[in-house]
C-alpha cells in the first residue's frame, strides 16, 4: 500500500540516507531507505511510498505497515533517528474532524521507562488521530 508521495525535492535527501545506510542493513529486494533499526524491527520507506518492517526474528519476506499510525510512525522515528526532519513533509495534515490523542496527551510519544521514549502507537506519533 502506498502512504506517502515522495516530492521531488525530497527525493535527493532520501538517496543520501539510503548510501549512508549500512551494507548488512539495505534491503535487497526492495529499493528502500532504512527509517530505523534498533529496538524492535526495523522499519523501511521505499521510493514508491510505501512501509516495509522487516522480521528480525523470523526469515520471512519483509511485511508492508498495517495501517496508517504504523506508516506514520516509521516516518517520524525516521525522522529523529535519521536526523532528518525533511521526512516530516510526508505527513498529512491535521483534519479539522482530528481528536487530540489521550494516550500520549499530544505528545506523540510515551514514556515506558525513565530513559526511554517511544513514538505512541495510537496515533503513530501525530498527537493526534
Ligand atoms: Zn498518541
Amino acid at each position: 500500500m502506498k502512504w506517502f508521495d515522495i516530492s521531488d525535492e525530497l527525493l535527493p535527501k532520501l538517496r543520501q540516507l539510503q548510501e549512508q545506510d549500512p551494507p548488512e542493513k539495505r534491503m535487497e529486494s526492495e529499493d528502500a531507505v532504512m527509517m530505523f533499526a534498533g529496538l524492535g524491527d526495523p522499519m523501511y520507506l521505499t521510493f514508491d511510498g510505501r512501509v516495509l518492517i522487516v522480521d528480525m526474528l523470523e526469515d520471512v519476506p519483509p511485511r508492508e505497515a498495517a495501517s496508517f499510525q504504523e506508516a506514520v510512525s516509521a516516518i517520524i522515528i525516521g525522522a529523529k533517528k535519521r536526523k532528518c526532519p525533511e521526512l516530516f513533509d510526508l505527513l498529512p495534515m491535521r483534519g479539522e474532524n482530528a481528536a487530540d490523542c489521550n494516550e500520549c496527551d499530544k505528545s506523540g510519544w510515551q514514556r515506558i521507562a525513565e530513559t526511554i521514549t517511544i513514538v505512541c502507537e495510537n496515533c503513530g506519533g501525530l498527537g493526534w488521530k
